[in-house]
């Protein structure tokens, strides 16, 4: 879902409340240009249709749901204006024999367009009726003589301009937003495991823990560290090392799946798992898991390693609260377990829990 800061939405009436205003002095440069006799005529179409066209969707841009039907709003507002202005063009030749100039046509496309921003293919659906409606008007009344041709193809080509503009403005933001994204991923995940690294993870723990704080409940980290890794290293390479941490990866991405479950590479081939809201017997069932499905894995070991397939061994720090609780505290304390683990034989995981 798109979040629109409100700011954004004030931009917009801003914009709108500029266009009112140009509509106004346009009106009075309009005035010098036409015979008295047009007054009224053309007071009616500024005052009494487009400027309260234009009100109306100031007062629309207050409304809630304004930013989700913004560009279609905008679409029917550049139609709306568009075909008022032909009708002062078609009414001043038929009832005035005056020449009514059609540049406002332009300006308001490139106004609603760029300004107040309709994306290109509303923009393109937009401009189409436009340019069939000037065409339909130049063929009903042709208003301008011999200089028909040329006003159509002028109109034609400036709201094509307009349109493809758009579609190059759209594709570069669209290009832009994907480096952009790509660049937050670089910054957040671990190439390698396409786990959070490790500043992405402090920052989600800590957050974690905040809300855990706020709600009251329990909390768990584990450490995983794989076995014998370096004899695994110097036997098969460093690339087939590789595999095992994303097999480690994948394992434990099997296991934890909440939402609100924080995974990341501490380093090397060290993990952390940061749990929320859990019991310890959970945390147990699932530090469990986790070593069985490396069990059914079946990734042979190195010669001298510890077990014949690889393994990982797990500390576990678990607090029922979490008030006087730091997330270097817990992270030391998995630690400490996990060297616990590796004494007593490795692949195996030791929990120890916080007494608050
Ligand atoms: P233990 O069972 O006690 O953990 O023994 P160990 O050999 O696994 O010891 P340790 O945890 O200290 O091993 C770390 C090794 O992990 C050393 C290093 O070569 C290897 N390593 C660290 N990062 C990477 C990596 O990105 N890729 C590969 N292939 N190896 C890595
Ligand atoms: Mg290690
Ligand atoms: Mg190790």
């Amino acid at each position: 879902m798109q979040i629109h800061r409100p700011s954004e939405q004030r931009r917009l009436r801003i914009a709108l409340i500029i266009g009112a205003v140009l509509v106004l002095v346009f009106m009075a440069a309009d005035l010098v240009l036409l015979p008295s006799s047009m007054y009224e005529l053309y007071t009616f179409d500024r005052l009494l249709l487009q400027f309260p066209i234009i009100l109306i969707v100031v007062v629309l841009s207050f409304w809630r749901e304004f930013m989700r039907y913004r560009a279609y709003i905008f679409a029917g507002l550049l139609i709306a204006l568009s075909y008022s202005n032909y009708w002062l063009i078609w009414v001043c030749w038929e009832e005035h024999n005056f020449i009514f100039p059609y540049e406002g046509t332009i300006l308001y496309a490139f106004f609603c367009v760029f300004a107040l921003g309709i994306p290109f293919k509303l923009a393109a659906s937009a401009n189409v009726i436009n340019i069939l409606g000037f065409l339909g008007l130049m063929w009903l009344a042709p208003v301008y003589g011999d200089r028909v041709p040329i006003s159509a193809a002028f109109v034609s080509g400036s709201l094509f301009i307009c349109v493809y503009a758009r579609y190059r403005l759209d594709r570069s933001v669209r290009m832009l937003k994907e480096t952009n994204d790509r660049l937050l991923k670089l910054s957040k995940f671990d190439p390698l495991s396409d786990l959070l690294n490790r500043r992405a993870l402090r920052d989600q723990s800590e957050k974690l823990l905040a809300l855990s704080k706020r709600h009251d409940v329990s909390m768990a980290v584990l450490m995983l560290d794989l076995d014998d890794f370096k004899k695994y290293n110097d036997s098969f390479g460093h690339q087939q090392g590789d595999e095992a941490i994303k097999e480690q990866a994948r394992i434990m991405k099997q296991v934890f799946k909440r939402e609100t479950d924080i995974l990341g590479r501490y380093g090397g081939e060290e993990f952390i798992v940061v749990l929320s809201d859990i019991s310890k017997e959970q945390v147990e069932k699932h530090a469990q898991t986790l070593l069985d499905k490396w069990k059914l894995a079946q990734l042979k070991h190195a010669e001298g390693a510890k077990h014949p397939f690889m393994s990982c061994s797990i500390g576990v720090a678990y607090a029922s609260k979490v008030s006087e609780i730091s997330i270097d505290w817990l992270i030391d304390e998995a630690d400490k377990v996990l060297y616990e683990a590796k004494e007593k034989g490795k692949a195996q995981y030791v929990v120890t829990e916080a007494q608050c």
